[in-house]
């Protein structure tokens, strides 16, 4: 979703329930007061981050606003050979081209109630200049049209609602007959 969608909210608090990893992204724009490096994000140079694309370490990157951003590729493989369930919080370009990469993914865009009112939380975040606000809020109106390229769209007016849109279609996923093979055989067993 477009920042300011309130993506970092609803995230807080699925990633309550350890099957779930967040993709620590990297990122050239510089941390915002209370980011810290290595949690909210690897906050590296441009040369740094073009290396890292020059090698294959970015399983996704874009640019936006004027920065990189990417997902590591190492950490993102290995959590998923454990077993997680791996969260990626990223803008539409980044998720169009993992779309082509990993077709099993699931994409969910999380929209802003409106237009109007993502412009009121950016600017009551206030960690932004005008200049940046309105480049984002421009941003996001073009982003919203590629909503319809994403499996599922949750709206996040009331926090409580969106967190619960959210876990459902995770549960909806799980529940899909093609990721239900090892309980389809245990029903089975002995029949
Ligand atoms: P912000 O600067 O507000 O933290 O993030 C700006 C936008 O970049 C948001 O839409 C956010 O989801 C997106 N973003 C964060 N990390 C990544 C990433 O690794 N890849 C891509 N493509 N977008 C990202």
């Amino acid at each position: 979703a477009p920042s300011g969608c309130g993506k970092g909210t609803i995230l807080a608090e699925v990633m309550k329930d350890e099957k779930f990893y967040y993709s620590v992204s990297a990122t050239t724009r510089s941390p915002r007061p209370g980011e810290t490096d290595g949690v909210n994000y690897h906050f590296l140079g441009r040369e740094q981050f073009e290396e890292l694309i020059k090698t294959g370490g970015m399983l996704e990157y874009a640019e936006y606003c004027g920065n990189y951003y990417g997902t590591p590729r190492d950490k993102v493989l290995e959590k998923i050979n454990e077993g997680k369930n791996v969260i990626l919080e990223i803008e539409v370009q980044g998720a169009m081209q993992l779309r082509e990469k990993c077709p099993e993914a699931v994409f969910v865009f999380i929209a802003p109630p409106s237009v109007a009112e993502l412009r009121n939380r950016l600017e009551k975040r206030g960690t932004e200049t005008p200049e940046v606000i309105n480049q984002r809020v421009s941003e996001t109106a073009q982003e919203i049209s590629f909503a319809y390229r994403y499996d599922y769209v949750v709206v996040n007016n009331i926090l409580e609602d969106a967190v619960n849109d959210f876990i459902s279609v995770i549960r909806a996923e799980e529940l899909k007959a093609e990721n239900q093979k090892n309980i389809i055989d245990e029903v089975l067993k002995n029949a």
